[in-house]
């Protein structure tokens, strides 16, 4: 790079970066190498905006891959809660019989993952959950498959029963 001292305009061949402090050994006048000094600050702020629209751009896709999740979880198979009701076994000790009805709700075929019951007290609290297999292990496209669970173990405090996919 080609430096003129802007007092006594000698000139130097000097590989000085833009905007650095020099001195001229001729007649000592300090200044700044010029023109090129607002270069590294464009630079800067074209970064900071390609690493603000970059982040925005992920943000979308954050957010995109949310929904993609929420209409995942709300497809494609549904379950239904129809009944529930106490029977009491040869003992005579009683239990909760959970019946239901899933149903494929998407254009395609799905299997169906085994199921879990759980029972809550009135606070919300789980105090009994148990696995059971589903009735069918397939489901065509807007079929639907009735359950009907009885739950081996009881509890006289439940009042809540919830049947969801494991
Ligand atoms: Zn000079």
């Amino acid at each position: 790079m080609k430096l003129t001292c802007p007092f006594c305009k000698t000139e130097y061949a000097a590989d000085v970066a833009p905007g650095a402090a020099v001195a001229c050994a001729c007649c000592g006048h300090a200044w700044r190498t010029g023109g090129k000094r607002r270069v590294p600050v464009l630079w800067l702020m074209t970064l900071a905006c390609f690493v603000l629209a970059l982040s925005v751009f992920a943000g979308v896709v954050f957010v995109r891959n949310n929904e993609a999740a929420a209409k995942q979880q709300e497809q494609p198979l549904a379950i239904q809660v129809s009944n529930v009701r106490t029977v009491a076994d040869a003992d005579g000790q009683e239990h909760f019989m959970v019946s239901g009805t899933i149903r494929n709700q998407s254009a395609a075929i799905h299997g169906v993952p085994d199921l879990v019951v759980s029972l809550r007290d009135a606070d919300g609290n789980v105090i009994i959950t148990q696995k059971f297999l589903p009735p069918v292990p397939l489901l065509d496209a807007g079929e639907t498959a009735e359950f009907a669970h009885t739950v081996a173990e009881f509890s006289a405090d439940a009042k809540k029963v919830g049947v969801e996919f494991k």
